[in-house]
């Protein structure tokens, strides 16, 4: 199998892996770099160009997997695009928000090439999703070479997989994106562990992030609802900045059974942003797949309501409460910068960060500004002491790099190919590796350079 990755700028980026077996040519993702604007958040697709893609593989729905498949599918409108069901029910939404958000972006920051596909190249490419169901072998390949592709859940978000590649006797993994944790609205990847494969391509999101120890899951949702209560007890409101999906979905389920048993107040709760959307797509998925946990009934048992419309930075609500809005890093103008604004300067009011944040964002440099020093809303043009409390929660959505480490080696590949992680967490699984297996193979792929493996 020859393996070339197709994203550029390697870290997260736009996720992308060109595999040509004999004959067979497929790409593994499509995505788009979150943290750069116009065609170079693309990957590059330069080296497929003019050659006939049979097929595309998507791990998951997030747009670092998904937010260039439009493109690349203009360009190769043969290939079959294989998911799981549970993406295909939610891609289309995603790339229609992805769309909206690079129409706003052309608008207000002057990107002449955004959007990069339309609504309709959306409506276009949606049709020729195909869906593949999990844990069960689809046969590809051709001129007599057959290839077996199968998705295995992997956690992370609803219908992400891993994904085994079978041919000519040999086994391939691709991890994906992967988390082996349940959460409540989400079982855990199961992954095939006691197969062989000769070359596993490994997702490193957490290889500079150790868990501190004494931390687990249960702990972290246990730490959140005693802030959640403390905040409310001070007669204060709680902000919960969230991703639209899954992340959003999950709090609320958390907080719902935590009041079913008693463990919080009943109090208003808030709801706004992209995740309400989510959350009836996540009903259906629910209804019709089974591969979540998460029904709109979670919604009705909470009253949940929209957040006031005007927010007056320094002012807090007019009713105190729990808010889980988006976004989960507090970008600015959306709904929990805005509420953000209104309860930063009272000491009984909480912000509860439950997800990643990019150190350049709002969220990020809250995180990094000390109790009393001052924070800046810069679009409001508004700065106060920091008061509140502010607290962060270990419950990413990747695996504890200790998990896919023996994840990793169980498989006894020969080769580890690193992805989806920044220099220095591509560093700690290449030693990692080593250290525990002298005589693996390991590729840090650099862009656009093929590797047999
Ligand atoms: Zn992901
Ligand atoms: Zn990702």
């Amino acid at each position: 199998m020859k393996i070339t990755d197709l994203n550029r700028d390697g870290g997260i980026g736009s996720n992308s892996m060109y595999v040509e077996i004999g004959e067979t040519r497929f790409i593994v993702d499509a995505g788009l770099n979150p943290k750069i604007a116009g065609y170079r958040a693309t990957p590059d697709f330069s080296l497929v160009e003019g050659k006939q893609i049979d097929f595309i593989v998507i791990t998951h729905c997030h747009l670092d997997h998904i937010g260039s498949l439009p493109i690349l599918m203009r360009n190769h409108p043969e290939a079959r695009v294989l998911m799981s069901h549970s993406s295909q029910m939610l891609i289309e939404r995603m790339l229609h928000n992805s769309c909206n958000v690079m129409k706003r972006q052309r608008a207000e920051q002057n990107i002449a090439e955004y959007p990069l596909f339309t609504h309709e190249d959306v409506d276009y490419i949606a049709d020729r999703f195909e869906v593949v169901p999990f844990c069960k072998p689809v046969s590809m390949g051709k001129n007599g070479s057959p290839i077996g592709i199968t998705l295995f859940p992997a956690g992370h978000v609803a219908g992400a997989g891993g994904l085994e590649i079978a041919a000519d006797n040999q086994k391939y993994f691709f991890s994906g994106d992967v988390l082996f944790e349940s959460q409540q609205t989400l079982d855990g990847a199961r992954f095939p562990l006691e197969k062989r494969y000769r070359a596993v391509i490994l997702e490193t999101t957490r290889g500079e992030t150790e868990r501190p120890a004494g931390k687990t899951r249960e702990s972290e949702v246990e730490r959140l609802l005693k802030t959640v209560v403390g905040a409310l007890r001070r007669g204060g409101s709680v902000l919960i900045p969230v991703f639209a999906l899954g992340r959003m979905q999950e709090i609320l389920t958390i907080i719902n059974n935590a009041r079913k048993e008693g463990l919080v107040p009943t109090c208003p709760v808030f709801g706004a942003g992209l995740g309400l959307a989510v959350a009836d797509h996540l009903d259906q998925i629910a209804k019709r797949t089974g591969q979540v946990n998460f029904t709109r009934k979670t919604i009705k048992e909470l009253r949940l309501r929209r957040p006031p419309r005007r927010l007056v930075p320094g002012r807090e609500p007019p009713e105190q409460g729990i808010y889980i809005l988006s976004s989960g890093m507090m970008v600015e103008n959306t709904p929990s910068y805005g509420l953000a604004a209104s309860i930063l300067a009272q000491g009984r009011n909480a912000i509860c960060f439950v997800g990643y944040c990019d150190p350049d964002t709002p969220g990020g440099k809250l995180l990094e500004t000390a109790p009393g020093e001052s924070f800046v809303f810069e679009t409001f043009d508004y700065q106060t002491p920091v008061r509140a409390q502010i607290e962060r929660f270990e419950m990413s959505g990747h695996a504890d790099r200790e998990e896919l480490l023996n994840f990793a080696l169980k498989a006894e590949p020969e080769t580890v190919v690193l992805t989806h992680g920044d220099p220095g967490a591509r560093a700690w699984f290449a030693a990692a590796l080593k250290e525990n297996n002298p005589s693996l193979a390991v590729v840090d792929p650099k862009p656009l350079v093929a590797h047999t493996v």
